[in-house]
């Protein structure tokens, strides 16, 4: 079995992996064995997909199996689930078309992704309730849509991905109630900035309601009767967006060591704590540039990454992740929201001296057709230390704006140092006082004058 690479899962690091490793290693036989009836697909576009600004499920599929049976030589089994690793014999064990086997592995990569957490509470496995982590799931979902079933919605929980779903949805016409057991929706986010989201949400005409909790759900012909707070909604579905966890057990329960949210351990080079089986995407907690330890942010482009590393390393080359900032945007209607590093809250939890400076700036040049208004919030020590980055605002900038700080805290670069940042002016683009600069400005006058009111 020496050359035998076997990969669990075809998600965004699992075929990122397989692809990696077949350049590394041309000779190498590679199987992914993958337990949906999809692979390679984009997950984060399931909301557009939903709103049907994506026409079809297949559209969201980057390439078909053939593609990776034919041209790169790996042998993708849909349909295929493993069970089990034994790592001592080096096999796994498969389940496909009701019958198990053993297949033995020289390397494997586990890239089983995450699991929607799914509150313990009576009704929620009816067929009307949904997770969203599958393009399955989200076929299911928009098949009722496309049918007129889905007149009122309830999603359960005011996360990143409870609000897009929220978005789909009353795009689709639905009636959508969102409830969040915080005082506050998207809890990554620092309170000021999340409010500026709610605001948004409730303008757009969702019954958002917040510290309210799901206490169960029960079918009254084709609807379900909920029970949310104090009060009972009747609505045609119920997504549940109340967070991931890593699907690391398959690992785990054989001894992979994990972080105290069970997420798997890794070295630089994606190897678990099990002779010979690598671990990359969702399932793993990467090392945190800013925290200086491994933290589960799952998110598309580290799966990607970690997982090209992992195949690499697999397969015999040489090659290392150095870790996530944790950089992520999402649209919540009209608004881009966007987050790099640690938040003030996450920051003081770490025992990190930290401040907070927030510069309120516009998209583009305030003459120019189309210029809004861009919250930036910087998280820094007083002296200086950069160390996150909270955007809110109109356009797509918020998204290169984000990323302007995410590089600059992988460099290590100081909020001086991006005082001093050469970044680009058109009208039409930015306006000559950058708001990111802005932020950057008023948190260096922090720095050089630290007696002066701290900016929270
Ligand atoms: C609705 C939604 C929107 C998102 N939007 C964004 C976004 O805009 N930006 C962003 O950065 N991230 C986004 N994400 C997160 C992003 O999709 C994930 O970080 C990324 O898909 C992780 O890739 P992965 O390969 O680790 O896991 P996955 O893509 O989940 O792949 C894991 C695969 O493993 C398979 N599998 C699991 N267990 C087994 C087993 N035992 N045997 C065989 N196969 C198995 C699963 O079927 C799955 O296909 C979004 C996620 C969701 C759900």
């Amino acid at each position: 079995m020496g050359s035998r690479l076997v990969v669990v899962g075809g998600g965004a690091a699992g075929m990122s992996a397989a692809s990696a490793a077949r350049r590394t290693d041309p000779a190498l036989e590679i199987v992914v064995l993958e337990a949906s009836g999809y692979a390679a697909y984009g997950l984060c576009g399931i909301p557009y997909y939903l709103a049907g600004s994506v026409t079809s499920a297949d559209d969201l599929v980057a390439y078909p199996p053939t593609f990776f049976r034919d041209r790169r030589r790996i042998d993708l089994r849909l349909h295929t689930s493993v069970s089990h690793i034994d790592p001592e014999r080096r096999h796994v064990t498969v389940s496909q078309d009701g019958h198990e086997r053993r297949l033995g592995y020289g390397s494997l990569i586990v890239t089983t992704g995450g699991r929607p957490v799914r509150p313990p509470l009576p009704g929620l496995d009816d067929e009307r309730v949904f997770t969203i982590r599958t393009l399955e799931d989200a076929i299911s979902l928009r098949c009722l849509l496309d049918a007129g079933r889905v007149g009122s919605v309830l999603v359960v929980g005011g996360g990143y991905i409870g609000l897009e779903m929220a978005e789909a949805l009353a795009e689709r016409g639905a009636a959508v109630t969102v409830v969040e057991a915080e005082n506050q929706v998207m809890p990554n986010l620092d309170s000021p900035v999340a409010a500026l989201v709610e605001q948004e949400v409730r303008r757009r005409g969702v019954d958002l309601r917040l510290r309210t909790m799901l206490h169960g759900a029960e079918r009254i012909g084709d609807q379900l009767a909920v029970r949310v707070g104090t009060q009972r909604l009747v609505v045609d579905a119920v997504v549940l967006a109340t967070g991931v966890r890593a699907a690391s057990s398959l690992a785990a329960d054989v001894g992979a060591k994990t972080d105290d949210t069970g997420a798997l351990l890794v070295d630089s080079a994606m190897r678990t704590s099990l002779p010979d089986v690598f671990a990359a995407g969702d399932c793993v907690a990467p090392h945190h540039r800013v925290l200086g330890r491994p933290a589960f942010v799952p998110l598309g482009p580290a799966a990607n990454k970690m997982g090209r590393v992992a195949g690499i390393a697999a397969a015999g080359g040489s090659a290392t992740f150095p870790g996530v900032v944790g950089t992520a945007v999402v649209k919540v209607f009209d608004l881009a929201v966007a987050r790099t590093g640690l938040t003030l809250a996450e920051a003081l939890a770490e025992g990190l001296p930290a401040v907070a400076t927030d510069a309120l700036g516009k998209s583009r040049a305030k003459y120019y057709p189309g210029s809004g208004p861009v919250h930036v919030r910087l998280v820094h020590t007083n002296d200086g230390r950069l160390l996150g980055a909270q955007v809110v605002g109109v356009g797509d900038g918020v998204a290169k704006r984000i990323d302007v700080v995410a590089v600059a805290l992988q460099a290590g670069l100081s909020v001086a140092d991006l005082v001093a940042a050469d970044l680009s002016y058109a009208p039409p683009y930015a306006p000559v006082y950058e708001p990111v600069l802005l932020a950057a400005q008023a948190a260096d006058a922090l720095a050089t004058q630290p007696d002066s009111p701290v900016a929270a």
